[in-house]
């Protein structure tokens, strides 16, 4: 009985998963293949409108490859190989790869992270990808305010470094709050909701917490912690 039941789980949520995909893929490909119909049927386009239909098509096939990219990334077994990094630089880094994402929806990121390097046992890639999922969703919780500012802050304390991310976009009610963190929940239109579920997994597989302060049209902040590597690398 036991064994039924998390079999049929497991396929259950290999069917979510095929059907939320099918469907976020399914809508790009009917605009760009509705966009190559109308070049075929009409020889006589200005260029103009043609330029712009190919654009937008170019554009729709991009989000298309954006989302198979995402679930691909999240769909990797965790816990690959490990080693020490040093997350202040790994946060630099993020914040980088992050900023032309932040000015295009209008907001300022902005970086605080020790001088000295803030040694981490972890899986680089993973780390990477966990960081972006949660600039991404703080940056997207500004997209729709007049000042966005999204702030990075890292310290360490006692055998943890804390990592603060800090957003004053839309927050989040009681409710919203319950529900993070739930595989597929997402409240955007585009959204995957698939983020933070492998972020808490990834965290959790590091023996690390995650806690959250939100208020609804205020803001949002989210604190990581996680063990450091030990100073001595042979104790
Ligand atoms: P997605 O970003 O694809 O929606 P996530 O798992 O990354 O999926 O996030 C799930 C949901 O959590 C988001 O849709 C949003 O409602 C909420 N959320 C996450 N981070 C924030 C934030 N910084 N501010 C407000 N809401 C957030
Ligand atoms: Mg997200």
């Amino acid at each position: 009985m036991y064994l039924r039941y998390l079999q049929s789980e497991k396929i259950e949520a290999v069917g979510q998963v095929a059907a939320s995909l099918v469907h976020e893929v399914r809508n790009p490909l009917t605009t760009v293949l509705g966009f190559l119909k109308l070049i075929r049927q009409d020889q006589a386009m200005p260029p103009e409108k043609l330029h712009r239909f190919i654009d937008i098509s170019i554009e729709e096939v991009k989000r298309t490859e954006a989302i198979l990219s995402e679930y691909l990334s999240m769909s990797k077994p965790l816990t690959q190989k490990r080693e020490v990094i040093d997350l202040a630089h790994e946060l630099e880094a993020v914040a980088e790869v992050m900023t032309p994402y932040a000015t295009m929806n209008n907001v300022s990121l902005i970086l605080h992270v020790p001088s000295e390097p803030v040694r981490l046992s972890a899986n680089r890639a993973e780390m990477k990808q966990l960081l972006v999922n949660f600039v991404k969703n703080a940056v997207e919780a500004c997209s729709a305010i007049q000042k966005g500012n999204v702030t990075l802050r890292m310290h360490t304390d006692g055998l943890l470094v804390k990592v603060h991310i800090r957003d004053n976009g839309i927050g989040m009610n009681k409710e919203q709050l319950r529900r993070l963190g739930s595989i597929y929940y997402s409240t955007k239109n585009t959204g995957t909701g698939l983020g933070l579920t492998y972020s808490y997994q990834v965290i959790r597989s590091m023996n690390g917490t995650v806690s959250v302060f939100s208020e609804l049209h205020k803001g949002t902040e989210f604190t990581l912690s996680l063990p450091l590597a030990s100073k001595d690398p042979d104790g």
